[in-house]
């Protein structure tokens, strides 16, 4: 970073047009599960907004989109705060970026915790629609999308009719109150099906199964969403009133007990080099998963390390996605395009 200067008037425009934009693309993606532009265009524009904003600091407002989690919430929802807020994550797009994040993340943790050393936790980036639970007293009270990160969307009927997420936890060892976020996505092997379906009742077909996610999982009549065959994995914890256990990893495996859905796939690290190993490998298997990835998310295992770090208003500093390199057109949703 460093400024160039006072930005000049083109670049204002710039800014300030980009700024537009993409705010238009998120409302078609979060309010309306319609994208006019792909994921990777869209990170192309905010990336040089946040370029823009790096070489000229004076630029970023607190309503910059490179300030806030981009969730916007639609009126056809009632609103509800979440008791602690949800944040989005910060993107690296090849390895070289990820080596300069676990550096600067190494570096934070030793200047904070001298001879703490990290162990890495490393999980799919599970392409779908994040969503919060709340659990008082073992039993599913309510569930929001994320939203803006400070208020979602009630979206509590719609979820009570997954099957994998449980309306009650098990055993008597969980919080009071306890709020778990998670992933709920579309199975992949499903997609096609549903799109054949779709068009055979002269509706649109989804984009992707991500979008046929959040289309199914956002509908008014909770028995639509019910005929849809969502699941969720589980990855991250919000308000809690005590919890036993002091890691990431420690927290899912309290979770998998209380009978909520974790994934298989995640692993604890001891290196950067076992980092880049695990993103090589779902790199060449990401299609012979349940669900669909964009990329591999890397956290900071330990919570008194997760905490030294903190957050930015948009993103938390102890964890990174790294985005695998976009991938050609869905070439199932092109040939049932073309034949409609
Ligand atoms: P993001 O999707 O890059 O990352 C944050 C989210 O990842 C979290 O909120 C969480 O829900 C999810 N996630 C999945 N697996 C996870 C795991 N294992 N651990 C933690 N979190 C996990 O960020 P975002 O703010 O939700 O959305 C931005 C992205 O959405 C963009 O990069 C773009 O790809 C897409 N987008 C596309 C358009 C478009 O018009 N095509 C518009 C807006 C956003």
């Amino acid at each position: 970073t460093g400024s160039d200067g006072p930005p000049d008037g083109d670049l204002r425009e710039e800014h300030a047009l980009l700024a537009e934009e993409i705010r238009k693309h998120r409302i078609a993606y979060y309010q309306e599960a319609a994208p006019t532009v792909s994921d990777a265009e869209f990170d192309a524009l905010f990336r040089r907004l946040e370029e823009l904003e790096a070489l000229h600091p004076e630029l970023v407002s607190n309503d910059s989109p490179t300030q806030e989690v981009g969730g916007e919430v639609s009126s056809a929802f009632t609103p509800v705060d979440h008791l602690a807020r949800m944040y989005s994550l910060e993107d690296v797009f090849s390895l070289e970026e990820l080596k300069v994040w676990l550096d600067r993340a190494t570096a934070g943790v030793e200047q904070r915790s001298p001879g703490a050393g990290i162990q890495w936790l490393t999980e799919l980036k599970i392409d779908g629609l994040a969503v919060n639970l709340l659990y008082r007293d073992g039993e599913l009270v309510r569930a929001a999308t994320r939203g803006d990160g400070v208020t979602g969307e009630d979206i509590t009927h719609n979820v009570l009719t997954i099957a994998s997420i449980p309306k009650r936890l098990a055993g008597t060892d969980h919080p009071e109150v306890v709020e778990i976020r998670g992933e709920v996505f579309f199975p992949t092997k499903e997609f096609g099906q549903l799109n054949e379906r779709m068009v055979a009742a002269g509706k649109a077909p989804f984009a992707n199964p991500r979008n046929a996610a959040a289309g199914s999982l956002r509908q008014k009549d909770p028995a639509m969403t019910a005929e849809r065959p969502l699941d969720m994995y589980v990855h991250g914890i919000g308000a809690r009133t005590g919890l036993s256990a002091e890691t990431q990893s420690g927290t899912y495996e309290l979770l998998k007990a209380w009978g909520l859905p974790t994934s298989p796939y995640y692993r604890v690290l001891q290196d950067q080099a076992e980092v880049v190993a695990f993103i090589e490998h779902y790199g060449d298997h990401r299609h012979d998963l349940l669900h669909e990835i964009d990329g591999i998310v890397v956290k900071v295992d330990s919570f008194a390390l997760q905490r030294a770090l903190g957050h930015t208003s948009r993103v938390p500093r102890w964890s990174v996605a790294y985005k695998y390199p976009p991938e050609e057109v869905n070439t199932k949703l092109l040939d049932i395009l073309v034949n409609v």
